[in-house]
């Protein structure tokens, strides 16, 4: 059924970096292997998962929009707590 793979469809069903088919999905939209994600964002060498490299890169971009306490009420942008007023 998926046999077949246009040069657009290459593009979507591989690892942009090295080729390889074995990419692991992920909710920022590139396509990569395992091992070329982990030379990509685990650099700092800390044994951090790709996992846990994502969910990371995930909460430094939308931590300061919510409160991280209660994970629920939106927080003042210039707070630098991160805390909402009920919380601080
Ligand atoms: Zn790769
Ligand atoms: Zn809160």
């Amino acid at each position: 059924m998926a046999a077949s793979a246009s040069p657009a469809e290459w593009l979507d069903a591989f690892c942009w970096r090295c080729g390889s088919a074995e990419v692991v999905p992920s909710r920022d939209g590139r396509l990569l292997c395992g091992p070329c994600r982990h030379d990509l964002f685990d650099s700092t060498g800390s044994g951090e998962t790709p996992l846990g490299a994502v969910r990371r890169l995930y909460w430094e971009a939308h931590a300061l929009e919510r409160c991280w306490r209660c994970m629920d009420r939106s927080v003042d942008p210039n707070d630098d707590l991160g805390l909402c007023s009920t919380c601080r």
